[in-house]
């Protein structure tokens, strides 16, 4: 598993509901994190190869949200692998830091070769209920359809069911709530599982010990609660490792669960064998 960085972004306190700004201010300083929340948030996507395929998990934000995010396919390369080369892109919902990325800036399929697979919850929703969205929610379904603008033209364009494999090996699980499709993907691999997430937390450093915060950007927040609660509950009991789109690069670990409290444990660095 090669996490592929995109960038940050700002996950800002004042997106934070359900607890009071001074429990906020206090986890946040738990953490060494200032009150304005974490201003260099990672964005990362995930690579791997699976029955002869190589898989993206999210795309990253393209040219969506600035500077700052928008350097998979520079990192991509660094890594080894030409865009060409993947076969298939699993996004985890269609907001912009996890799809915008798909297109290059002209619009063009940033990942030529590869199939684009997505719930068909989040593409019903992106794609087709438009007409009502206002503010930044009608933006996000601008960028949501031209992302996948190239891919269905060319067919290459494909929707599963929660439960599904969308690449062999690879099983959607249902996170719903963030958006009205949001999906993690559980890999199998030297005997572990590996659960990847897009949004399940924004702020591990908030969201950990307090999994009942939500985000503004949410689409339904008592549904992104009881998603992030549900999978806490899954992967305490069958010691899934986790990896996270927004959890601090490379984005990969484990939830130490103790006396009540969740704790991130970062997977270690140790040297590439190289085949
Ligand atoms: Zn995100």
């Amino acid at each position: 598993m090669t996490t592929v960085y995109d960038g940050a972004l700002p996950i800002l306190a004042t997106d934070m509901h359900g607890e009071s700004p001074e429990r906020i201010s206090e986890l946040l300083a738990d953490g060494f994190l200032p009150p304005e929340g974490d201003l260099l948030t990672a964005v990362n996507t995930f690579l791997f190869r699976t029955g002869g395929r190589t898989v993206l998990v999210d795309a990253g934000a393209g040219t969506s949200l600035g500077p700052g995010t928008g350097h998979l396919l520079e990192n991509l390369r660094a890594a080894g692998v030409s865009p060409e080369l993947v076969d298939d892109v699993l996004i985890t919902h269609l907001h912009p830091d996890h799809a915008f990325g798909l297109v290059t800036a002209g619009g063009e399929a940033a990942f030529p070769s590869a199939t684009v697979h997505l719930s068909a919850l989040d593409a019903q929703h992106w794609l087709n209920d438009a007409a009502a969205a206002e503010g930044v929610h009608a933006q996000i379904h601008r960028w949501a359809a031209q992302a996948l603008t190239p891919y269905r033209a060319r067919g290459r364009f494909s929707t599963f069911a929660y439960g599904e494999q969308p690449v062999r090996g690879v099983t959607s699980v249902d996170l719903h709530g963030h958006t009205p499709g949001h999906s993690g993907y559980l890999v199998s691999g030297d005997g572990e599982r590996l659960l990847l997430w897009g949004d399940t937390m924004h702020s591990h450093t908030v969201q950990l010990r307090a999994p009942h915060v939500a985000m503004d950007i949410d689409s339904d927040r008592p549904g992104a609660r009881a998603a992030r609660m549900r999978i806490l509950d899954e992967i305490r009991m069958r010691g899934w490792v986790v990896g996270g789109a927004h959890l601090p690069f490379p984005g990969i670990g484990r939830i130490r669960f103790r006396q009540g409290e969740a704790r991130w444990v970062p997977a270690p660095y140790r040297p590439l064998e190289c085949a």
